[in-house]
């Protein structure tokens, strides 16, 4: 088929939607370094990790066997609200780039929570509720995932409790009253309804809190209370089982015109979009079947893959969850108060982390003024309003588009465009503004957050 005949926007129709996800794991050799327990040094058992998070997360979490893993009817029913997501092709990018390479990207921003982080907060709230839960927590630093969440415990009939980085509750008010808006009730983090929030208040009155501050007080609250367990929207493996649906629709959108991707881009936070988006090219490639080359863009500010140790560590600044190994900044990383564009996590999913360090996947760090200029362009001629950490992957991707104009290469691109970024108009003021700034940590700087990482046991 003709690339012309391409349509602009490729939506599957319902009975083509995924029936199951896609688990890139059951495709890696030996998986990847298994969670560890920091106070025996052995790995995490079913058991440990059930006392923190739901059963089910718990059982998808831990397989590495199953390539493809049954949606259940209950969570079907909700994705049909706003699933299958289109896939796009950036004609208008594309002429305004005068590349010859081909640009897709699949859009996950047109839900309410204006994010991919819905299709596994659908998830991981309606097992939490076949588990006959009554509440769960969670953490959120811009927003996107507190408000996801509250959508599906709201759906399911679930109590919420958010714990809302205040940095981003301070920069986005309105997504907080969105947040409440659906029944859950926000705590700005640091806070003094726990243990963890009262410690860290005490020692730093000041501060604008951390994801890793905010997942120690979710998790805290979780164990604490009865009936409850405590989700996380990026990192986990099985986030990123959920988030292959992204992926799967992408795949067969395109396989229908015969178009199979040279380049796959993906911003990365935890690593969640990313997983989703390439798992079942990923497989491919770990099988040998294609050269596809993957890209993670992370923000220059709070660059994990690129700068961070390969290690393990703690996902949480207070240090009560289990040690994953990872790439990390170290659990004590605090971004910069001037990043503007999200993506602030320490550490990587260790799917990407593996992946990474195997060498199936580039890393790329992008400082927020280039981001946001990339943003810009997209916006002008796509008409979309991007989230600033989309933006990221439209920054790379315009990157290799450009690279194609210079060699003439047809080259077939694909990006995750994760979200909308109506809740990020101070950033865009900023940038308007001529006031945004960019953030390179020095090594020093680093040092003191990489002296974080627990020292590494010698049968690690
Ligand atoms: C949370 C978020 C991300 C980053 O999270 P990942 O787990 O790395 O995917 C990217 N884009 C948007 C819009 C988000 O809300």
């Amino acid at each position: 088929m003709s690339y012309e005949k391409i349509p602009y926007k490729t939506f599957l129709a319902e009975s083509e939607t995924p029936e199951t996800w896609f688990n890139l794991k059951a495709f890696m050799r030996d998986g990847h370094e298994p969670f560890l327990n920091p106070a025996t040094g052995k790995p995490s058992t079913e058991e440990e990790l059930e006392t923190v998070f739901c059963k089910e997360c718990v059982k998808q979490e831990l397989n590495c066997k199953d390539a493809e893993i049954e949606i259940p009817g209950g969570i079907k029913s909700f994705y049909r609200t706003f699933r299958p997501s289109p896939l796009v092709r950036a004609y208008f990018l594309e002429k305004v780039l005068d590349t010859p390479a081909q640009i897709y990207y699949k859009f996950e921003g047109s839900n309410t929570s204006g994010s991919h982080k819905l299709n596994s907060a659908v998830a991981q709230a309606y097992y939490a509720k076949q588990q006959g839960l009554t509440s769960i927590t969670t953490e959120t630093g811009a927003g996107q995932w507190g408000t996801a969440l509250s959508m599906a415990a709201a759906f399911y009939g679930l109590e919420l409790d958010v714990f809302m980085v205040k940095a981003s509750a301070r920069q986005k008010p309105y997504r907080k009253e969105v947040i409440r808006t659906f029944g859950a009730r926000v705590a700005e983090s640091p806070s003094d309804t726990t243990e963890a929030g009262r410690k860290i208040l005490r020692e730093y009155p000041e501060t604008g809190g951390s994801l890793g501050c905010a997942i120690s007080e979710a998790v805290e609250k979780a164990i604490k209370t009865p009936k409850c367990k405590y989700v996380l929207g990026s990192v986990l493996d099985h986030v990123l089982l959920h988030q292959s649906v992204i992926g799967v629709e992408s795949k067969t959108a395109l396989d229908k015109y015969g178009v199979y991707p040279d380049i796959i881009i993906g911003c990365a936070g935890g690593g969640s979009n990313l997983g989703g988006l390439i798992a079942p090219y990923m497989a491919e490639r770990l099988q040998g079947k294609n050269k596809t080359e993957f890209i993670a863009v992370e923000p220059a500010s709070c660059p994990s893959l690129t700068r961070g140790k390969y290690a393990y560590d703690y996902c949480d600044s207070a240090k009560i969850t289990p040690l994953a190994k990872m790439y990390t900044l170290g659990c004590g990383f605090t971004p910069s108060p001037d990043h503007a564009g999200g993506l602030r996590y320490h550490g990587m999913s260790p799917i990407i982390s593996k992946l990474y360090d195997g060498g199936y996947i580039r890393a790329v760090a992008a400082e927020q003024t280039k981001v946001f200029g990339a943003a810009v362009k997209f916006a002008k001629c796509e008409g979309i309003l991007p989230a600033p950490e989309s933006s990221h992957a439209i920054y790379a991707a315009i990157e290799e588009a450009l690279k194609c104009r210079l060699t003439g290469e047809k080259k077939v691109i694909l990006f995750g465009l994760t979200g909308t970024g109506y809740f990020d108009l101070a950033a865009y003021k900023q940038y308007n503004d001529g006031t945004l700034t960019d953030y390179i940590p020095s090594e020093k700087d680093l040092e003191k957050s990489l002296n974080s990482i627990p020292a590494q046991k010698k049968t690690q």
